[in-house]
């Protein structure tokens, strides 16, 4: 086995398509030498070592692996021409973690490694530059001391113990910035810094090269098993047993002073998709500087130099003069990178996201990965890239993340109500969309606020992945601190959060939970509203409107329909939801539930009139009561679903659900109906279950009061000839529900069949219907053969069917599931993501046993799954005619569908 692959000058072991053995990170820098562009020599160690590390423990890795190590930083000393663990002709390195998929901020890196005092010395002699060789030295034990000995703030009002250290320093000092320290300071904070670590560790800070390296590359793999890396895999369905691999890399120094830099580009604008080059960089600065926030960071583009300037309110002199872009400063370096940022777009054929350092005027890139976007970001570059032929329609949908979409649909802000609102601050626009929402100043906060339904906005001076959890519950982010690609702005484009980043102006303080901005004080719970397409901040509420759906966002849904073999419903009681799924491309309706209908106004009373009449007759005098309210209500949804196939379910809770349940409205209920108290009483009291979920409900309500089922297909035959009369197109399906057994469903059958004969006759015409029955007692998956000699259609109603098939009553999971997913027990929540494993095998099995008797069995799924992409997959698949989900989830699922046929092909 192959450990380790090493590049540089111009070669390298490993590929860009090796990402999932070199991580995400090695495999780029690998091919950025395979393609010319210049990155300092390294090596990588596969993700194959880390798995053996979590297996076997380190010893046995080390042991495996020791030599190649030794070699490999043999390889990267005769490319520099240094020595590693030298002091005398130092070399120094980073190492890097790097998983095959990418994994922001989860895993951290130690750059400068190899030093120490003797080395510190040399470097400072050697480049003439002191405050250079000590402040690299600084910068490590400060990196090494967090990653690989664990020194972490202890609490969440605390500041990270080094940078409590530093801020004693610089208020000793009377100064402002790291930059404005000195050699002796400097030197201070190296020896503070190795006493608070002695202090909290009880041992020395190590100062052999390579004890140092061997600690970080445990650090790095340990980190793959650390909580912020758990969370973001859960997060993200990240499997656990990818692992990470390591890499090692020659040092290049962006703080060598003036003539160096450090900084972050994109090829495109990440938030809006706008063909944009543009990032950020500051001179004289190391690493994570950049994103950090620590000071203000510098545009690469003077183009974007320019807006920037103009949101934060300053003018083109002060940019010039105190902001200049890179292009500006560093114009030679600006050039070369401009070409390099072509280069790697074309290669990669997608927005990249690069990481570069300036040492000494020449440029290294250090990390390209196709960048983080938002959804409508996702969607704009995905069709300039098709427009500027550099992928092809397949390849817009394979790109894709189909849940994202539903970012698209968010609604923004209202632009009347924008313009009276009042703005108390200005940051910079780090991840559109509108949020409006109580402010919260800590993440664990903001998940308890979110909880209890509440909405937060996240305000903080900046965000770090330990703020992971509160920002994905949060509406919007707002930080004091960190530009446009700072953690909070990367990450919040990500989970396509808006985001507000760098409001230099808002005074945050922790303590007190307080911010103040514009001149008022808010407090943790007031409202505030914040705009992430202009990086405005407003006073308490602000209304705001549907997004708009045209443009790119259309043209992804008509490519989307061109190459998907199954087609998409939706859920939709009422005629408005039916016309905004149309409007988001639903060609149907796959479940249409008809017990809402009866809690409306007025309707409720002649429901449990119905429920308690004492015998056949005086329950259909209140059945009559109902019919034509249930029959406008279809009038209603066919009219709106006019063309289209709208599947009707008959009624399926148990009839308690419908009852009262206070003395008050039994009283009213038994004066309504002309009978005592008691005997209302006795009624309801009696129709109380154990277990309702398995009691007397669905068909079972049907197959016992036969004529509730008569009079709801008769309201649907009669609304449907009443419309066809008009002109309108209409497909009814009747479903039934809850089948476990054949007879039950050809009980139901025979009451629909007869009912619409008798419509029929008594009108003089007819209309074509179907009927069909839901799949979600697992009897029913098991006899579906049997099933299907009487239906027309099967549809998978896959809630029930999940609860039945796992035994986990869906009202009751709440408690347990969160805990399993924890433990590890279960990866995912089975009501969101269908199970596959199990269920799935159910619902493969009822396809193809329905088809076996019935061949054109029309097949589809209406549960919560129907509109989650891997379970879209899942049934496309099984070649099912379609899924049905609800209303906003219908452009996902069409997405999903699409991208099965195209990635089946
Ligand atoms: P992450 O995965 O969190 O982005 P990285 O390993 O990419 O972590 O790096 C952290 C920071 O250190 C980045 O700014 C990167 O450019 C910088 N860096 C990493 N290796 C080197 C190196 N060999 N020389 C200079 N800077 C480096
Ligand atoms: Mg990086
Ligand atoms: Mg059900």
């Amino acid at each position: 086995m192959k450990a380790i692959y090493t590049f540089g000058n111009g070669q390298a072991e490993g590929r860009a398509d090796m990402r999932d053995l070199l991580g995400g990170k090695g495999a780029n820098l690998a091919e950025m030498n395979l393609i010319g562009v210049p990155v300092p020599p390294g090596f990588t160690i596969t993700t194959e070592i880390c798995r053996l590390y979590n297996q076997k423990g380190r010893e046995a890795v080390v042991e495996m692996i020791k030599e190649d190590v030794k070699k490999s930083v043999e390889h990267i000393e005769k490319l520099t021409g240094n020595k590693f663990n030298d002091p005398t002709n130092p070399q120094l390195v980073s190492v890097r973690s790097g998983a095959p998929v990418s994994m922001p901020g989860m895993m951290d890196t130690v750059l400068n490694l190899g030093i120490n005092d003797a080395v510190a010395e040399t470097l400072a002699q050697k480049s003439g530059n002191p405050r250079f060789a000590w402040d690299s030295y600084r910068r490590f034990v400060q990196m090494y001391g967090d990653v690989v000995l664990g020194m972490k703030p202890t609490n969440k009002t605390d500041i990270d113990p080094f940078e409590a250290i530093i801020e004693e320093v610089k208020e000793q000092k009377g100064v402002k910035f790291d930059t404005d320290l000195d050699v002796e300071d400097l030197k201070e904070l190296v020896k503070r810094f190795k006493a608070a670590v002695k202090e909290n560790t009880g041992k020395d800070f190590p100062t052999d090269a390579y004890d140092q390296l061997w600690g970080a590359i445990y650090a790095v793999f340990d980190s793959w098993n650390n909580d912020r890396a758990i969370l973001y895999r859960r997060m993200n369905q990240i499997p656990e047993e990818y692992g990470t691999a390591v890499n090692v890399q020659a040092m290049v120094y962006g703080n060598m002073g003036n003539n160096s830099a450090t900084g972050v580009c994109f090829s495109r604008d990440a938030a809006t998709g706008e063909n944009l080059f543009n990032g950020e960089y500051l001179i004289n600065a190391q690493g994570e500087d950049v994103v950090a926030g620590v000071r203000t960071p510098q545009q690469i583009m003077t183009e974007g130099s320019r807006r920037w300037a103009k949101l934060q309110g300053i003018s083109e002199q002060e940019r010039a003069a105190k902001y200049p872009s890179l292009e500006e400063s560093m114009p030679e370096c600006a050039k070369q990178l401009v070409d390099i940022q072509h280069k790697l777009e074309e290669h990669y054929h997608d927005m990249q996201d690069m990481e570069f350092t300036i040492q000494d005027g020449k440029l290294w890139l250090l990390q390209t990965r196709n960048g983080k976007r938002t959804g409508a970001a996702m969607v704009k570059i995905a069709m300039d890239l098709l427009r500027e032929g550099a992928i092809d329609e397949k390849t817009v949908i394979k790109r894709m993340e189909p849940g994202k979409l539903d970012e698209l649909l968010h609604p923004v802000f209202d632009k009347a109500a924008v313009k009276t609102a009042k703005v108390m601050a200005k940051g910079l626009p780090a991840s559109p969309g509108a949020a409006t929402g109580q402010i919260v100043f800590f993440a664990d906060d903001a998940e308890e606020w979110a909880s209890r339904k509440k909405k937060v906005i996240m305000v903080r001076l900046e965000t770090s992945p330990e703020d992971l959890r509160g920002m994905s519950v949060a509406q919007g982010i707002l930080t004091a601190r960190g530009g446009m690609t700072s953690h909070a702005a990367v990450v919040a484009r990500g989970m396509g959060k808006c985001c507000v980043s760098g409001a230099g102006e808002i005074k945050v303080d922790y303590k007190a939970r307080t911010v103040e901005m514009g001149g008022k004080t808010y407090k943790e719970g007031d409202w505030i509203s914040i705009n992430g397409s202009t990086g405005e901040v407003y006073d308490g509420l602000v209304a705001t409107v549907d997004a708009d759906l045209s443009g790119d966002f259309a043209a992804v849904m008509n490519l989307a329909e061109k190459y998907s073999k199954m087609d998409v419903y939706t859920n939709a009681d009422s005629p408005r939801d039916a016309s905004v799924a149309r409007k988001l491309g639903a060609h149907g309706i796959g479940l249409c539930r008809t017990e809402h209908m009866f809690f409306e106004g007025d309707r409720i009373k002649a429901m449990r009139e119905m429920i308690i009449a004492p015998d056949e007759a005086s329950r259909r005098i209140a059945l009559a009561k109902l019919l034509p309210l249930q029959r406008g209500d279809f009038e209603g949804i066919f009219e709106a679903m006019d063309g289209y196939e709208v599947t009707i379910r008959l009624l399926d809770p148990p009839l308690h659900e419908f009852v009262p349940h206070q003395l008050e409205t039994m009283r009213e209920l038994a004066e309504q109906t002309g009978r005592t108290l008691e005997e209302v009483k006795l009624v309801c009291d009696g129709l109380e279950e154990f277990n309702p979920m398995l009691g007397h409900r669905g068909c079972r309500l049907g197959n016992t009061y036969p004529e509730i089922t008569e009079m709801q297909a008769r309201a649907i035959i009669e609304a449907a000839l009443n419309v066809k009369a008009k002109g309108v197109d209409v497909h009814p399906k009747i479903m039934v529900p809850l089948i476990g057994v054949k007879n039950e469903i050809q009980m139901q059958a025979d009451i629909i069949n007869e009912t619409a004969q008798k419509v029929f006759a008594e009108r003089g015409d007819t209309v074509a219907y179907k009927v069909g029955t839901m799949i979600e007692i697992p009897r029913a998956a098991l006899v579906a053969d049997q099933i299907a000699e009487v239906v027309d259609f099967f549809s998978f109603g896959t809630n029930d069917l999940t609860q039945m098939t796992f035994g986990y009553s869906r009202d009751d999971a709440g408690k347990f599931l969160a805990i399993y997913k924890n433990l590890g027990i279960l990866k995912v929540d089975p009501f969101e993501v269908l199970d596959q494993e199990g269920v799935g095998q159910l619902v493969e099995m009822a396809t193809r046993k329905g088809r076996a008797t019935k061949p054109e069995l029309n097949v589809g799924i209406c549960g919560e799954h129907g509109g989650e992409p891997s379970s879209v997959k899942f049934c496309a698949s099984l070649g099912m005619n379609y899924v049905s989900c609800s209303p906003y989830r219908v452009p996902i699922a069409r997405l999903a569908a699409a991208q099965a046929a195209v990635e089946a092909e």
